[in-house]
Parts: structure tokens; C-alpha cells; sequence
């Protein structure tokens, strides 16, 4: 039976913990290399693929300001973690044949691409997997905010968030409170008034602006990219 997919372009958003595996610091090299493949078995069902990627194994903006940096130095520390996971994920897919483009919203000609719509949509379309690194280009934002406003920008049809332990959105963390109830459909108002922590509420706000959905999934468990594309887990927002 041909598998077809319910999505033609999707946004991706791989968090920086997702990059860490275990260690929960740094880039762990099978972690990298599941995720390149489970990306490339969504490529080959013609699905065009954009990658938004984090940067909180390496740094976090808040981080930063806990040990005194100002809060937008700390935030460009932050984006220029997002560059380094996106080169490594670029590796990563392109020794598996993969072609790939990474586009930065920071310039930094030498290493990739300046973030351009068209251009980036042009790639989609020739079946290029396209990594947006340095999240929105600006302080005060996340990679969340970021995968919600290109999911606007190049027209993706859904987000798929990536979670590195969980597999959907709980109350609380269900690692920590037993009680955490488990929702299987929610609104963006719910995760703005309920404060969950699922995604920022900038980023909840754009998205439901935009009516983009998102399907929150786990991806330790290998194959689960391409279980999303073909609709075997129902979008959640
Ligand atoms: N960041 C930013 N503007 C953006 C995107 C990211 O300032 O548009 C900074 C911010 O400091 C953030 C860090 O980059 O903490 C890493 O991004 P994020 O925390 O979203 O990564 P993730 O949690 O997905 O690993």
C-alpha cells in the first residue's frame, strides 16, 4: 500500500534538548543522526521539510542573565547557539544524502544563506530540507516564536513540535506530578490561560492568529517524524 502523506510542507521545530539525548547538554551524535533520519524518511514521501532549531543545550538567553549578561547580549549568544545546531544537523543530513540549506536570520555569509522567503520556499520546492537557524534574528524572542512565524511565511500546513521526554501536553510534568492529566485537544487560549508550557505565549499567540496547528510528539522514539506526516497522530492544537 502507497503511504501518502496528509502534509505537503511542514515547520519542525527540534529544541536544542531534543540535540542533547541523555546528557541533556551539548550534541549527542546518535541523537543528531536518528533525527536526520527520521527526517529523511518524511523526504522521501515528497513532503517538504523546514527545520526551525533551538538552542537551549548549548545556551539559553536566560541563562545568560542569570549570570549578569544583559538580556539581549544574552539572547544573541542564544541565536548563535541555534546556528551551531543547525550546521550539525545540516552535517547530518546531508552524509545521508539529503540536500540541505541552512538560512540565517543573523548575516554570517561565510557559514549559510541570509534568510530569504522566496528563496527558502524555492528550496522546499526542489525537495531541500531548509534549517532556519539564529531563530528570529531578535532578542526577547524563542525558536517557538520562530518556527510559528516561518510556518506563516512559507505557508507550512502544520508545526510538528518536537519534545525530547514527552509525547504530548500534560497539566503539569508528568515526570514530576503523578497527577498530570494528559490533553488530547486543546486551543491556543487554553495554553495562553492555562499557562502551559508547551510553547511560549508569544509564539501560542501567532499561531492562533495564523491558525496553524501543532502536533506535539516525541522524538526519542525513532520513526515518529514520519508517523505525524501520515496522520497516525492527530494534530492537538
Ligand atoms: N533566541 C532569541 N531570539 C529568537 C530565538 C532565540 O533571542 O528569535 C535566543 C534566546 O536567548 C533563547 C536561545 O536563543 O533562549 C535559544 O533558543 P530557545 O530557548 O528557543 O531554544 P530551545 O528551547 O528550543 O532549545
Amino acid at each position: 500500500m502507497l503511504e501518502s502523506p496528509v502534509y505537503k510542507r511542514i515547520v519542525l521545530k527540534v529544541s536544542g534538548e531534543s540535540l542533547a539525548g541523555q546528557n541533556g547538554f551539548g550534541i549527542d551524535a546518535g541523537m543528531i543522526s536518528s533525527i536526520a533520519e527520521q527526517v529523511k524518511e518524511v523526504v522521501n514521501l515528497n513532503v517538504e521539510v523546514a527545520i526551525v532549531v533551538g538552542g537551549g543545550n548549548i545556551w539559553r538567553g536566560i541563562a545568560g542573565m542569570e549570570k549578569g549578561i544583559d538580556r539581549a547580549t544574552a539572547d544573541y549568544m542564544g541565536m548563535l547557539a541555534t546556528v551551531m545546531n543547525s550546521l550539525a544537523l545540516q552535517d547530518a543530513l546531508e552524509a545521508i544524502g539529503v540536500p540541505t540549506r541552512v538560512q540565517t536570520s543573523i548575516a554570517m555569509q561565510q557559514i549559510a544563506e541570509p534568510y530569504i522567503r522566496r528563496r527558502a520556499i524555492r528550496h522546499l520546492e526542489k525537495g531541500r530540507v531548509v534549517i532556519f537557524a539564529s531563530g528570529t534574528g531578535n532578542p526577547f524572542f524563542s525558536t517557538d516564536t520562530t518556527a510559528a512565524l516561518r510556518a506563516a511565511e512559507i505557508e507550512a500546513e502544520v508545526i510538528l513540535m518536537a519534545k525530547n521526554k514527552v509525547d504530548g501536553v500534560y497539566s503539569a510534568d508528568p515526570f514530576k506530578d503523578a497527577n498530570a492529566e494528559k490533553f488530547d485537544q486543546l486551543t491556543y487560549l487554553d495554553v495562553l490561560n492555562r499557562n502551559l508550557g508547551v510553547m511560549d505565549s508569544t509564539s501560542a499567540s501567532l499561531c492562533m492568529d495564523n491558525n496553524i496547528p501543532l502536533v506535539v510528539f516525541s522524538i526519542t522514539e525513532p520513526g515518529n517524524i514520519k508517523r505525524v506526516v501520515l496522520g497516525e497522530k492527530s494534530e492537538l492544537l
